[in-house]
């Protein structure tokens, strides 16, 4: 194709291709180096009850600071780490450090943790997170796995034979981005989901559009029908929120609410009412 445009063409066009790829594999590498060194990071970002006061757990995010290119967004490292099998040494080191953390919350705080589809592809999954678990001391009620439609649609049978596996060990299933892949209702009876978070895309249409107060309305008294708890991922105004609460959703997370930050500088010592097992204070508002 680039032939066609003469000489010059060709060589800048493949120069280009060339640099790409050197630049790919670069970060591959050294998304290696920081897997196997366990240098990456895990920031959390809080889940409140839908008063929007009631702290009840914290969502576990990846993060990795490159040591010459800065934070690299997961948008870019996890499918890089998913398409060089990197996942699972990443996952499976995220499960780990997720539930070590959350053994030390006070209360029963809960800890969600991101799981790619390729974790469920090597079958020792069940394995993994029951290890996690116990090296952390963490009942399996506090863990909370999120899952996307990807997942189902790739591997239905195995999927849901895993799924079962966690959920008999007393684990949660949550259902992440929900309502924006496909076959949505299908799965919600096919699998064991305790929760089901709505997309951030339909928490930023609420107040702008009708019809997505419409759907978030539908999904909500679908989910509740089925005993499913609704999560609503992405709140950002308090015209959001009011909408939310006025839908009946259970839970929030969104800006407004806290962005993720390192375990270090989490909010919940403030939050927590049991303050019996609190040993430090931090302003809530430090962590928002
Ligand atoms: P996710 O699971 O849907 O996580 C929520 C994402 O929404 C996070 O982006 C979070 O920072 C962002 N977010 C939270 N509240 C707001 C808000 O109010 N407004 C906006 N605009 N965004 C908000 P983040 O941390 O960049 O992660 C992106 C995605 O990367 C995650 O989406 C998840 O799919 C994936 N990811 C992150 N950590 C892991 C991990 O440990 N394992 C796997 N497999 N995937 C991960
Ligand atoms: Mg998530
Ligand atoms: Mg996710
Ligand atoms: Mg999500």
């Amino acid at each position: 194709r680039a032939k066609t445009a003469g000489r010059g063409c060709f060589s800048f066009y493949d120069a280009a291709l060339d640099a790409e790829v050197r630049s790919r594999h670069a970060l591959v590498r050294d998304l290696r180096e920081a897997a196997e060194r366990g240098t990456m990071a895990l920031h959390y970002q809080p889940l409140y009850a839908i008063d929007g006061h009631t702290l009840v757990g914290y969502e576990a995010l990846m993060r990795w600071m490159h040591p010459t290119r800065g934070p690299v967004p997961p948008s870019e490292f996890i499918p890089l780490a998913e398409e060089t099998g990197l996942i699972g040494t990443l996952g499976a080191w995220a499960l780990r450090r997720a539930c070590r953390d959350a053994a030390r919350w006070p209360g029963a705080l809960s800890v969600a943790v991101n799981l790619s589809p390729a974790q469920f592809e090597t079958g020792d999954l069940p394995a993994t997170v029951a290890a996690a678990l116990a090296a952390a001391g963490l009942p399996a009620q506090r863990l909370e796995l999120e899952i996307t439609e990807s997942l189902l649609m790739r591997h239905p049978d195995h999927a849901l034979a895993t799924l079962r596996q966690l959920a008999e060990m007393g684990v949660r299933i949550a259902m992440d981005d929900f309502g924006t892949g496909y076959s949505s209702l299908a799965y919600l009876w096919r699998f064991p989901f305790d929760k089901v978070k709505i997309d951030r895309a339909f928490t930023h249409g609420l107040g702008q559009d009708p019809k997505v107060n419409l759907i978030v309305g539908a999904i909500v008294t679908l989910a509740h029908a089925l005993k499913i708890r609704v999560n609503a991922e992405g709140v950002e105004t308090a015209e959001q929120m009011a909408a939310l609460q006025h839908h009946g959703c259970d839970e929030l997370q969104g800006f407004m609410l806290g962005r993720p930050v390192p375990d270090t500088s989490l909010a919940h010592a403030a939050q927590v009412t049991d303050t019996a097992q609190v040993t430090d204070t931090v302003d809530a508002s430090t962590a928002r």
